[in-house]
């Protein structure tokens, strides 16, 4: 919370809420708390109202009692039935005070004709619940979908915000003209009560991200495929693989060694003992001979050795 409207200190604000239009449905006169049915997002905003430590009060012109279509109870009972749908919708959506105007200039009923500071565009209601409640108006906002409201809420010295919901046709209070402008427009209670738990600030647009030239575009990710790890079974097989490979290798070294390669050592042994005799006689007549068979004891030598290789 960006600030403090809880502080013991002084005096609570509040957030006054239009009735018809704003917190519920009603393209005339209503009467019957049958036919009450909120606006999306009106319980919603109430609660938040409460939690963010704002009182919540409505105020409301209603002629239709000047005008001899209901009376002061039926209002009090669609009030009633707005209290008990808002509790249903969020547990915390709590109507601190409602306030209402009966009258109007041109009433029917004679009891309820009459100019009347109470009725909106005059801030009498406001300025009523204030003193009712002790009130902050300084530090109030006033949320309507006419005219009226924002002109009330600003007389009284109140922020002001001004909701069009897109999907309710808009009420002959709507259309009335004025010329004070609204703070703030909306078309949700939720972006309402955004601006307000923002101290009034309009809520920043979200910029994406721009890609500067010390920031590399980041690069979509792409998910590879885990492999799969062999199985326990498989490896299993493969170490018996290997181990009859190696196996097989040591018993052809060692057949190699026994056979070709002592016989090519014992000739190369014997080709060496005929060279070494050649070398004592060499003055001998049969120096030739001896040196012939020592050429063909090597050459033998180097056949065994390529006979053993090629096994
Ligand atoms: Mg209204």
């Amino acid at each position: 919370m960006t600030h403090g409207p809880n502080r013991s200190d002084m005096n609570r604000p509040a957030i006054f809420f239009d009735r018809d239009n704003t917190l519920i449905a009603c393209d005339g006169f209503l009467g019957d708390p049958a036919q009450v049915s909120l606006i999306s997002g009106a319980a919603d905003a109430v609660a938040r109202a409460r939690q963010l430590g704002y009182a919540t009060v409505i105020i409301s012109n209603q002629s239709g009692v000047g005008r001899g279509l209901f009376s002061e109870d039926d209002v009090r009972a669609v009030n009633s039935r707005l209290d008990t749908l808002l509790a249903a919708d969020n547990s915390a959506a709590v109507i601190d005070r409602h306030e209402f105007c009966p009258f109007h200039p041109e009433a029917t009923v004679e009891a309820y004709r009459q100019e009347s500071d109470l009725r909106k565009p005059k801030p009498g209601m406001i300025l009523k619940a204030a003193r009712q409640l002790g009130l902050d108006l300084t530090r109030s906002w006033m949320i309507g979908d006419a005219p009226r409201d924002i002109e009330a809420g600003n007389a009284a010295g109140c922020r002001t915000i001004l909701f069009c919901d897109p999907a309710i046709p808009p009420s002959t209070a709507t259309t009335q003209p004025t010329n004070v402008a609204p703070e703030f427009t909306v078309d949700s209670l939720e972006d309402a009560m955004e601006i307000i738990e923002q101290d009034g600030k309009p809520p920043k647009p979200i910029d994406p991200p721009q890609p500067s030239a010390t920031q590399p575009t980041p690069q979509p990710i792409t998910v590879q495929p885990i492999p799969t790890p062999p199985s326990t079974a498989r490896l299993e097989s493969l170490a018996e693989d290997i181990l009859r490979e190696l196996r097989r290798r040591t018993e052809r070294d060692h057949s190699d060694f026994s056979v070709s390669k002592l016989m090519a050592g014992i000739v190369q042994i014997l080709a060496l003992a005929v060279l070494f005799y050649a070398y004592i006689n060499r003055n001998d007549a049969a120096l030739p001979a001896s040196l012939l068979l020592a050429i063909m004891l090597q050459t033998l030598t180097v056949a065994l050795l390529i006979m053993g290789r090629q096994k």
